[in-house]
């Protein structure tokens, strides 16, 4: 008889666990409280427009060990059309003032070098850091599971940015900056205001900007949407069994061995295994009664900070808007949408590059800004749906100054607030990507394994600072090659 792994959550962490769960012979059940899966990575549709909430860029549409989970869990197969674009983000400040970030770090130095030749020797240096950082990579197997043959290749293949890497491992962007000692003040202010304003981490800013270079960041056609379907199917054809519209409650636990679920209906369902995919918080302070914290796990919930979630307002427009920039951020100082002080500005998409978000002759643009959880939590009722009134006004005003007659051709405003991030997905105060990559937890974790309880796992975005598609599916992959390992099997991914 098949062992049997329940699995909490069917986000993107949950159908890649199912997916290799099923395909090494586990007899498996997602356990999903939303009605479709995907979680965070998702999209909606409206009088026929699709607002995505989720994929802006994948790490790994075109090499290395999450390249090869894309092509294993269908997410990446030869009917999927993939966009490199030409430009990372075009940022226009208060005096409409531009900056642009091309993906192409080639194209991008030429461009600063033009713009700040004084600096050439600091842009220069960090554009040619970018370039030594790209060959970083993640491992394909998970701790534990690396032969020591593997981390001397991994070592020798990574020798050369060692240095860099120690060099830079507890520096902000903003340390960066300084160290570079740039003297344009142009460019100072736009990378400071982009980059500079928290503790991001130097090396995940060099890494992000490496991944595009290497036309290695895709965005794919279609979206989120298809992605996951593409995903839940692989699962379903497996034979994996997805029940939908079912919450878990607790997880069942007998003399520190997990054994089990109860759903919030009441119903138990045992297993051999049990895999959280779902909220970590919820997964370890409330399913676990928070019996089982690490000292890692204290620490990252008490002090790491957060991705702070967006508010989203999507626009369905009757008139097809062209756009050679897919990504614009404006810088907005002193200004506000709703109650949220748009401290880091607000974004523009417009989808036009992806003809399957609209109809034809028809664009979607989707405005994006951050806005504190803490202005959220308690807000319900009337006060929510003015606070929603509100955003719609400010963000219609914004949206004419680019395209002055747009409300002529507005056919539809939809808004989704961190609090529809949390109701939908039950995601830790509205992060998005869980913890954010900072100086100081950059090369921190959390274990995927509790150390006092035994046959349980977790998976997905909380494990480590940065969160994402690809580390939530790579976590997926690497729950299932753990037991596979402690029941002795070959764990196979094809
Ligand atoms: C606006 C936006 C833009 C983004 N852009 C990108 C991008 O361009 N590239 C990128 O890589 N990432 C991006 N992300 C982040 C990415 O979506 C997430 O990091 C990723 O999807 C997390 O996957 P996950 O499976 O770990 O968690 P989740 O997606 O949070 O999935 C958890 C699942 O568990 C379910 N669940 C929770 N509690 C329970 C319970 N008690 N019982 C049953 N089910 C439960 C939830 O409903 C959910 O389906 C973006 C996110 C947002 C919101």
């Amino acid at each position: 008889m098949s062992k049997r792994i329940v699995i909490i959550g069917g986000g993107i962490a949950g159908l890649s666990a199912g997916i290799y769960s099923q395909r090494n012979g586990f007899d498996t059940e997602i356990i999903e409280m939303n009605n479709l899966p995907g979680g965070q990575c998702t999209a909606w549709d409206r009088k026929g427009y699709r607002f995505d909430h989720c994929l802006h860029w994948l790490v790994g549409t075109a090499r290395g060990p999450y390249h090869q989970i894309w092509k294993e869990t269908n997410v990446i197969n030869d009917g999927v059309k993939i966009i490199d674009q030409e430009i990372h983000t075009k940022v226009v400040d208060e005096n409409g003032d531009e900056f642009i970030i091309y993906t192409n770090i080639d194209r991008w130095k030429n461009y600063l070098l033009e713009m700040a030749p004084e600096d050439s020797i600091s842009i220069n240096r960090m554009c040619n850091e970018m370039k030594k950082i790209s060959i970083l990579e993640t491992s394909s197997n998970p701790p534990g599971m690396r032969s020591w043959v593997d981390s001397l290749n991994m070592y020798i293949k990574i020798m050369p940015v060692i240095p860099l890497f120690l060099r830079y491992k507890t520096k902000t962007v903003h340390d960066y900056i300084e160290i570079l000692n740039f003297k344009n003040r142009r460019l100072i202010y736009f990378l400071d205001a982009l980059y500079g304003q928290s503790d991001f981490s130097v090396i995940a800013f060099l890494m992000m900007l490496s991944w595009f270079d290497q036309n290695n960041a895709g965005y794919l056609v279609g979206g989120s949407l298809p992605l996951t379907i593409r995903m839940s199917e692989k699962y379903k054809a497996l034979g994996g069994k997805l029940s939908l519209v079912n919450k878990a409650d607790k997880i069942i636990v007998s003399n520190d061995k997990a054994t089990g679920i109860i759903l919030s209906n009441g119903t138990r369902i045992d297993a051999d295994y049990v895999i959280s995919a779902a909220d970590g918080y919820t997964t370890i302070f409330k399913m676990l009664d928070g019996k089982y914290q690490t000292e890692q796990i204290k620490e990252a919930y008490t002090s790491w900070p957060l991705f702070t979630p967006f508010v989203q307002v999507s626009f369905g427009i009757n008139k097809k808007i062209k756009s050679t920039v897919a990504n614009q951020l404006f810088l907005a100082k002193g200004m506000s949408i709703g109650r949220t002080s748009l401290e880091k500005g607000y974004t523009l998409m417009n989808y036009s590059f992806d003809t399957t978000m609209a109809p034809r002759e028809k664009t979607v643009i989707i405005l994006r800004f951050e806005s504190p959880w803490e202005l959220w939590k308690d807000l319900s009722g009337e006060e929510y749906l003015t606070e929603k009134k509100q955003i719609e006004k400010d963000a219609v005003a914004i949206l004419k100054k680019q395209f002055p007659e747009v409300d002529q051709y507005l056919e539809v405003i939809d808004i989704a607030t961190p609090k529809t991030g949390v109701r939908y997905t039950g995601v830790w105060k509205g992060s998005y990507e869980g913890f954010l990559p900072t100086n100081q937890n950059l090369t921190k974790n959390i274990g995927m394994t509790l150390p006092k309880l035994n046959n349980f796992y977790m998976c997905g975005q909380w494990l480590s600072p940065g969160g994402g598609i690809p580390p939530a599916a790579q976590s997926g992959k690497w729950a299932i090659q753990l037991i596979c390992k402690k029941e002795q099997m070959k764990f196979t991914a094809e």
